[in-house]
């Protein structure tokens, strides 16, 4: 069989592509057929996602600066035929590599199984039967069904399509949809004009469509255009930056220092070689090259323990941007209710009939008293209206229910009464839908009635009420007057007012099919749902008030539904104070050129009810205009330029569109507001992991500049030789830093507020903090091996053994020095990460090597220093840590203050 020549198929008839791809478009192909061509044309991928390789990785780790650094080091000795130690520090830079190359590896391996659980489905037919599959499995000759809010996943020659429109701007530029059709076109059209194509990444932004697969992955017209495959991924984060950039200060910074101990040094009389190597150490010592992969590693993780609480995020730079986040804007139903809604009851014209469930059977009530279908004539219509206008589908067979969870409940509601969507279709069939618009907020559909036709709509209510000129009255049809219009909208807003969602339901029964089917309707009633509030809302809205993060509701619903959701959600002041603000006082608002008065009520609202997914984007604009970190939820094809301006858009994986999934940062696997406050904490939680890291490295590595610099500066002999320095910077120092960077994080994390996203990770106060903890340390070692010699009496050989463990000791006992202040002596984030208690095991058995493996202590030159030795350099140690804890108490006040005074201003 010969397989179809990509660029020729918008050129032929779609029954000619579906035959040289030898697929029935009814069935699809089936699953061998698929095995096989998936054999054949691999994975639906575009290079950007193919693993970075391991050798790759490996090279990466000999580009750095330390690596250099080692090998001149290890020329040296050899040079001056110091063999052993030339060997060892070959080692020290063979296991500095291994430990680079497995962090690494891990860090990618786990970023790219991580955009493997974001990957997009796609519905196809296959075998006959309409499935969802992962677009990566997609094949030439499969037939793809598109819906509006899709993203295509591969070119596709389109067989059908119902009123057509795709966004192609990601391959042609151009930002207004394209309509789309199925005829064949000039075989010399460019993209922009091959209108009956689909091509893999654009959007579907309106109608319906059926398309069969002509290219997959890199055969693609979006895998010819590399350079937009380059962009796909893995850029580095801005937190990653900015570690990379403090780690290059450091260099020159250490460099020089370096140069001035090997200058002192040599003026003081030490040997030139001995000096050189020491420098190269010290060099080593300072220079913080595992940050930024320690920093990916801890952002890695966080983003897998987000995607284990259903929050998918697609980069890096996003985990740490959340923990940021000073305001949450989001849409109220499904996200803060439950969408699964149920019909409550209905508004007629003369009373209020509510609903009565028992199992699967409803009742109707009228004050009271049971009332059916015949007492009551508008309960027919009302029912029929509802399945008739009404896109969802309630499944047959093993065919699950799909379709808008409000249309749902109409249908469900008809078919429990007895008026199911089948029998009403029978002799009504279908002619023409007019689909729901977000401008009108109504929908119509237009059925064969007799020799007539009959219009249903429904809608918001001020919208269909507008349009009545009659209503359906206990009588029959009566005028719809002004005083009966106030009346309706005054039973609406008290409906709305208990949380209620409406929608107005109206008719019209006409001669022809192509009026306009919104004039002149006749209201037949108001069909109260009721949505209930998810059950994580009321305490996720706490958490974030308590972390001193503002969440505000906007939402399509009517004002009154909006503030009694949002009431009842617990938003607003802590006295139950709402400030309600509707779309239309925004339609004119350009965040551009904001009317002072006006923004300072915006950004004073709790709740935006009735706005326009235009709003959302100039709401997001003001509020980061005036500082806020935004993060934003949305589910439609509308609102992804908003999910894209947001510094956090959100989008929701059961109910959001593909397009609105495209342009978000994060996906809501389970639709939960919940879910966005735990992914805050873990952004948070890495933030401050982070943070601790760096810090103890940092203090870690400035102590052992400090030791040299000051021994060699006070002429005594040296303290720690080339090899030690190099065997605890980079085989002893890692392991604790590794286990603050996957520390669970302190249990106040998300009672304070949030963090200033220009701040720096090393503050004033942390570069204080860096700098006391480093001095401490280099007092400790300095002191021990003073005593070591002229206390003890020590030789200089085991007096650099005293000097070495209070060093290595004093550094694993640094880790309790970076908790959180306002936490606990005893019980804090660090001495309740396991991972700690691990590393600090690891380390004493490598120190305890180095002091005593026969071998290992000679070629570090660590001969034992007796049991007095021992204790000494076991005492001094300690002494940084009783430091680090008076400091961390007395710095305690500024501390607590320091994150409210910088965050945004609203
Ligand atoms: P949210 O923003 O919380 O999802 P929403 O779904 O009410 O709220 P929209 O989808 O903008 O927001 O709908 C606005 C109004 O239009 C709804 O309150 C409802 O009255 C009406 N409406 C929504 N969907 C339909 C539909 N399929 N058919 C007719 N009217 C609808």
């Amino acid at each position: 069989m010969k397989e179809l020549d990509e660029t020729e198929a918008f050129a032929k008839h779609a029954e000619i592509v579906t035959q040289e791809l030898a697929v029935d478009p009814e069935y699809g192909l089936d699953e061998s057929e698929v095995v096989a061509r998936r054999n054949r044309h691999g994975p639906n991928q575009l290079r950007a996602h193919a693993k970075q390789s391991a050798f790759a990785i490996l090279a990466h780790q000999f580009k750095g600066v330390i690596v250099w650094l080692l090998a001149f080091a290890a020329g040296l000795s050899f040079y001056f035929h110091d063999i052993a130690e030339g060997i060892a520090i070959v080692v020290v830079l063979a296991i500095n590599a291994v430990i680079g190359f497995v962090t690494e590896l891990r860090a990618a391996r786990s970023m790219e199984a991580l955009l493997d659980i974001a990957s997009v489905t796609t519905r196809v037919r296959r075998g006959g039967r309409a499935q969802h599959i992962d677009a990566h499995d997609l094949v030439p000759g499969d037939v793809v069904l598109l819906d509006a809010g899709d993203v295509v996943t591969a070119d596709l020659r389109l067989i059908e399509a119902s009123n057509l429109q795709c966004d192609e701007s990601v391959l042609t530029g151009e930002s207004v949809p394209v309509p789309k059709q199925t005829g064949v076109v000039s075989p010399k059209a460019a993209i922009g004009d091959r209108s009956c194509m689909a091509f893999k990444g654009t959007a579907i932004t309106q109608g319906a469509a059926t398309g069969v697969v002509t290219a997959t992955g890199m055969a693609t017209e979006l895998g010819h255009i590399s350079h937009l495959v380059q962009t796909a991924d893995s850029a580095a984060s801005p937190l990653e930056k900015r570690l990379d950039r403090l780690g290059h200060r450091l260099v020159w910074l250490t460099l020089a220092l370096a140069a001035l101990v090997i200058g002192a040094g040599i003026l003081r009389g030490h040997e030139v070689a001995a000096m050189l190597q020491t420098g190269v150490a010290l060099a080593v010592a300072a220079v913080p090259e595992g940050l930024p992969v320690v920093a990916t590693l801890s952002l890695a993780r966080g983003m897998w323990r987000m995607a284990a609480r259903n929050a998918i995020i697609s980069n890096l730079s996003s985990v740490e941007t959340l923990g940021a986040t000073t305001v949450i804007l989001t849409d109220k139903t499904g996200t803060l209710t439950e969408n699964r809604m149920t019909v409550a009851g209905y508004l007629v014209a003369d009373a209020r009939l509510n609903l009565d469930r028992e199992g699967e059977a409803v009742h109707f009530e009228r004050d009271g008293r049971r009332v059916d279908l015949e007492q009551e004539v508008r309960l027919e219509p009302l029912l029929r209206i509802g399945a008739l206008c009404n896109g969802a589908s309630l499944g047959q067979g093993d065919e699950p229910p799909s379709g808008d969870p409000m249309e749902l409940a109409l249908l469900r509601v008809a078919q429990q009464a007895g008026q199911g969507r089948e029998t009403l279709l029978t002799g009504c069939e279908k002619v023409s839908e007019y689909s729901f618009d977000q401008d009108t907020k109504m929908m119509a559909s237009v059925h064969r009635n007799g020799e007539g036709f009959f219009y249903a709509i429904k809608g918001a209510p001020e919208a269909v009420i507008g349009n009545c000129s009659h209503v359906l009255g206990p009588q029959g049809v009566q005028d719809l007057d002004s005083t009966s219009r106030h009346e309706w909208e005054d039973r609406s807003r008290q409906a709305a007012g208990e949380g209620l969602r409406l929608l107005a339901l109206a008719m019209k029964e006409t001669d022809r099919d192509d009026e306009d089917p919104y004039a002149g309707l006749t209201l037949v009633g108001i069909v109260c749902l009721r949505d209930p509030l998810r059950s994580d809302v009321v305490g996720a809205i706490a958490a974030a008030r308590a972390a001193g993060v503002r969440v505000v509701m906007m939402t399509g619903d009517h004002a009154d539904t909006a503030a009694a959701i949002a009431g009842q959600a617990g938003l607003g002041t802590d006295e139950g104070h709402l400030t309600v603000i509707e779309g239309d006082e925004l339609t004119d608002f350009d965040p551009q050129t904001p009317d002072p008065a006006l923004s300072d009520r915006i950004l004073a609202a709790d709740v935006f009810a009735r706005v326009a997914p235009a709003t959302k984007l100039h709401l997001a604009t003001l509020y980061q205009s005036r500082g806020h970190i935004v993060a934003m939820t949305g589910d439609g094809v509308n609102d992804a330029p908003a999910l894209k301006k947001a510094d956090i858009g959100i989008a929701m994986g059961q109910r959001g569109t593909e397009v609105a999934r495209e342009a978000a940062r994060m996906v809501l696997q389970d639709d939960s507001f919940g879910t966005i406050i735990a992914a805050m904490r873990q952004g948070r939680v890495i933030f401050d992991n982070i943070r601790k890291f760096v810090i103890y490295l940092m203090s870690c590595n400035v102590s052992e500049v400090l030791i040299v610099g000051l021994a060699v500066g006070a002429g005594l002999p040296m303290p720690l030789l080339p090899l030690q320095i190099l065997f605890l910077n980079l085989v002893t120092d890692v392991f604790p830093a590794f286990a603050l960077g996957l520390g669970a994080g302190d249990e106040n994390v998300m009672r304070q507020p949030p963090r200033d996203p220009d701040e720096q990770i090393i503050d004033r106060h942390r570069w204080m903090t860096i700098a006391v903890l480093g001095g401490a340390i280099t007092l400790a070692t300095l002191a021990a091996f003073w005593l070591a010699l002229h206390w003890l009496k020590l030789d200089d050989a085991p007096a650099v053994t005293v000097a070495f463990l209070t060093l290595a000791l004093a550094q694993l006992w640094n880790v309790f020095n970076v908790r959180v202040p306002a936490a606990r002596l005893f019980v804090n984030e660090v001495t309740r990460n396991p991972w700690v208690w691990g590393a600090i095991l690891f380390c004493l058995v490598l120190i305890a090597a180095a002091l005593w493996l026969p071998g290992l202590s000679e070629v570090l030159k660590l001969p034992d220093p007796g049991p007095a030795g021992l204790l000494l350099a076991v005492g001094a140690s300690l002494g940084p840590l009783v430091i680090g804890q008076i400091f961390i108490v007395l710095r305690r006040a500024p501390d607590r203050q320091s994150p409210a005074q910088t965050t945004a201003k609203s």
